[in-house]
């Protein structure tokens, strides 16, 4: 392996961490599309919330899990359509009750095809644990809001609407003060912005702001990003405090009439030289092109 080459995708279960009572995290080690792995226990259930990237990865996450689990039933759900979040669902279909919003459901009917041929092109290390990918029809499909009754705890399932997908969904378990956010949030990490025009504009930047604002508000202080580490309420913080920055940043060069190249060049800078330590800067772009389009819009609709 060269040194440009990045570590395949592939979710290490040995690095299981309890974070909470009955709560479990597979953290994603750093690896880049491997997300975090939630595990919450009930007297009665067990819930896992994202299944890493393909049937592969998601077979040795159910492995693990039916250790935990020791026969109590297994519910699964994905905090968005995305790849490594979802596209190993197949593996745990037939055992377990799969559980989705409505808004995500559409996603993955519409674009689920499109980010699977698209993420084969990453790569062969992609490529190999994407292979047999299917798309489940989900047990139960609710519309804003779903409480799952684990025995002894309740796990609340809120789909946010529009902001990192149509379909985010955030997972909360309030006896814990816990909140699984998949890329909602990610920690030491820029916001990654899914801004691929003409075939996906569906991030909201102004949304997503709306998004952290709800999330600040609920009082979560145990807070699992989609990638990074398991973190406190400050991360909620951080994260929002960036998205303002850069809608702040872009807009008001908007305002003063910069070319959208020109914002693009001075806000990648800024943004990097606020944040020197933070992994993936490729998606600051993508965060002002969708920030901009967004202006754009907003200008247009005056
Ligand atoms: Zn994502």
């Amino acid at each position: 392996m060269t040194e440009s080459m990045p570590p395949a995708p592939i979710v290490i279960t040995d690095g299981i961490t309890d974070v909470a009572p009955g709560i479990f995290v597979i953290p994603d080690n750093g690896v880049p599309l491997v997300p975090n792995i939630g595990v919450v226990c009930g007297d009665t259930g067990v819930l896992v919330i994202d299944t890493g990237m393909g049937p592969l990865n998601a077979r040795h996450v159910l492995d693990r899990v039916r250790d935990i689990a020791n026969d109590r039933p297994i519910y699964v759900t994905t905090t968005h359509f995305h790849p490594e979040h979802s596209y190993g669902i197949s593996a745990f279909a037939p055992e377990a009750t799969v559980l989705m919003n409505e808004a995500q459901l559409t996603d993955l009917q519409t674009k689920g095809q499109g980010y699977l041929e698209f993420f084969r092109t990453f790569g062969q290390t992609v490529a190999e644990q994407l292979v047999d990918v299917s798309f489940t029809t989900p047990d139960i499909v609710y519309e804003a809001e779903y409480d799952l009754d684990l025995g002894g705890r309740i796990v609340r399932m809120q789909a946010t609407g529009q902001a990192h997908t149509k379909g985010d969904q955030v997972i909360r378990v309030p006896d814990a003060s816990a909140v699984f956010c998949g890329d909602l949030v990610e920690e030491s990490q820029f916001s990654i912005f899914p801004w691929f025009p003409p075939e996906d504009v569906d991030v909201s930047g102004t949304r997503w702001i709306g998004v952290m604002e709800g999330l600040l508000a609920a009082g979560d202080t145990l807070v699992v990003p989609g990638h990074g580490r398991v973190s406190g309420a400050g991360l909620l913080e951080e994260v929002h405090d960036y998205l303002r920055f850069l809608r702040d940043e872009v807009w008001s060069r908007k305002a003063a009439g910069l070319t959208d190249d020109r914002i693009t060049a001075e806000v990648y800078e800024k943004a990097k030289a606020a944040h020197p330590l933070w992994v993936g800067e490729e998606w600051i772009e993508k965060g002002v092109q969708c920030f901009c389009a967004e202006h754009d819009a907003a200008s247009a609709s005056s």
